[in-house]
């Protein structure tokens, strides 16, 4: 598998590494990684491995960014359901060293919460022909059919052409545009194909037809409900992180409001608007609009205009306590459901027993709010209502089990990605590949939907790939 760190953002080649070899024999100075979340963490802990001088700015209080884990009472919640994906051996050996025998492999699915029903996810064919029934499997299957006919790749520009495509209407309709559309807050045909991740892969017709005809015996690759996952919550791994690189070099409370440049190199950076420190290189991980508009001096109208159309869709995360054993048997449940304010549902106890107290568990509910959607409601309490609303209406809970909600919201949770967005995020970048000694990584300075491996790889590569020595 291709690793993403050595194709994204303004990153220059190997020929120009080589060009700035032969130019620069300066040794590596001080380098300031800006935000302290997986990405800025991924960078200082390859930086700290390589023995380099650097410091993490980080606005909050502690590191980690959304990949932190909170402490309610006896409880323990992700910010939204995480889970660790082995897709890179290298990498799983580092954090399985990190961490030891604190990192076990897990196995529970998901599932999709639809009319009633629990189905499986990502889709299974098995069952979803089961819960479909006869009548609605010919229907899919002709709706299907159509859509193949109609032309093999065609017309695919949006998720919406593209899932239709796909699968046919009803089974896009009900399963993935429903859903997207309320994650994303945009229509699907205004939705870029990138919004569908890896989700998708492995569901073919061919999987498809395999598994419904041996009625599940065939089992097909999408089915992977087995994952790392750090006892007592995803943070375990930034714990182990922030222990690897020494909390002397991760600068907490440490908000950059200027970024301050000349003749094509970052010369300082400001914090909390007023003090200024020197770096000599740069790493970003924060929101690429957020980078661009803290420029001084300003960047060009024009890129300011392209940042000023990139938006962010924010989660509010609603923490359910709970005075009962457990609730659900999945790792996570997708409400594709217009009529359910939140888009997932997640029991952190079937991730790991010490999420809750014995005896107890609790559920966490992801609400998709603001960007180019609905704006998220002021008040908490409202949203931690429309939740236990929904879920004592299906069944889930009862009111007298819950011992205490809480909930928190998650800005930049999503970068939103519509049509087009690639030229106007290249664009952006091209412009910021004429400053020497700046590299963007991570999930929003990229304005990318990518996972935690990724932000590691991403670290990885650029301190690997002589970023220090080369770029002076
Ligand atoms: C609901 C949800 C579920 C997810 N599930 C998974 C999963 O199962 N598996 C997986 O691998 N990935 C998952 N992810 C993705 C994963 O969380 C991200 O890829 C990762 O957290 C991105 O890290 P980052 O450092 O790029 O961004 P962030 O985590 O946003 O970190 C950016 C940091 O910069 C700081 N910052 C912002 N502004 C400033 C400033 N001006 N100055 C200084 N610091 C600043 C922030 O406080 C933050 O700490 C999920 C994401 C979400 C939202």
């Amino acid at each position: 598998m291709a690793c993403e760190g050595a194709g994204f953002g303004p990153f220059r080649d190997k020929k120009e590494n080589m060009k700035d070899k032969n130019r620069s024999s300066r040794p590596p100075g001080r380098l300031a990684i800006l935000g302290g979340g997986a990405a800025g963490l991924a960078a200082g802990y390859y930086a700290a491995s390589a023995g380099l001088d650097f410091t993490v700015f980080e606005a909050e209080q502690s590191a980690g960014g959304m990949c932190r884990t909170l402490s309610i009472d006896d409880f323990r919640f992700d910010l939204g359901a995480h889970r660790f994906h082995d897709q890179d051996s290298r990498l799983t050996q580092e954090m399985k060293d990190l961490l030891g025998e604190k990192l076990p492999v897990i196995e529970v699915g998901s599932q999709i919460y639809s009319e009633g029903r629990l189905i499986d996810f990502p889709l299974s064919p098995f069952n979803l022909l089961r819960n479909i029934g006869p009548l609605g499997a010919m229907n899919a299957g002709l709706h299907l059919l159509s859509a193949r006919l109609a032309g093999r790749g065609r017309d695919e520009d949006n998720f919406e052409r593209f899932a239709v495509h796909k699968y046919g209407r009803p089974i896009a309709k009900r399963f993935l545009l429903n859903y997207s559309e309320k994650l994303w807050g945009l229509p699907c045909s205004r939705l870029s194909l990138a919004v569908s991740g890896k989700r998708l892969k492995g569901l073919s017709l061919t999987t498809f037809l395999l598994e419904a005809f041996t009625s599940g015996r065939i089992k097909t690759r999408h089915l992977d409900g087995a994952f790392y996952y750090p006892e007592g919550g995803f943070g375990g791994i930034i714990d182990g992180l922030t222990g690897f690189i020494g909390s002397g070099r991760i600068r907490t409370d440490s908000r950059v409001t200027r970024v301050l440049h000349r003749n094509g190199r970052i010369t300082a950076v400001e914090l909390n608007g007023r003090e200024t420190v020197e770096t000599d290189r740069v790493i970003s991980t924060l929101p690429l609009p957020l980078f661009i508009s803290m420029l001084d001096p300003p960047c060009p109208p024009e890129i300011a205009d392209l940042s000023r159309g990139l938006s962010y869709r924010s989660l509010i995360l609603v923490m359910l306590l709970l005075n009962r054993a457990s609730v659900t048997r999945a790792g996570t449940v997708y409400f594709p459901d217009p009529d359910f304010p939140f888009n997932r549902v997640s029991e952190p106890r079937n991730r790991s027993a010490r999420m809750s107290p014995a005896g107890q568990t609790s559920l966490l509910a992801e609400i998709p709010c603001g960007g180019k959607g609905a704006a998220c409601p002021n008040d908490a309490a409202v949203a931690v209502r429309s939740v236990v609303d929904s879920l004592i209406r299906i069944g889930w809970i009862r009111e007298s089990e819950i011992i205490e909600t809480h909930a928190e919201r998650l800005t930049h949770a999503y970068p939103i990605l519509e049509t087009g967005h690639e030229s106007r995020v290249g664009r952006i970048q091209k412009y910021l590949e004429s400053f020497r000694n700046l590299r963007l990584i991570g999930r929003n300075s990229l304005f990318k939907y990518t996972h935690f491996h990724n932000m590691m790889r991403q670290g990885r590569a650029v301190i690997e790939e002589g970023f220090m020595v080369h770029s002076s």
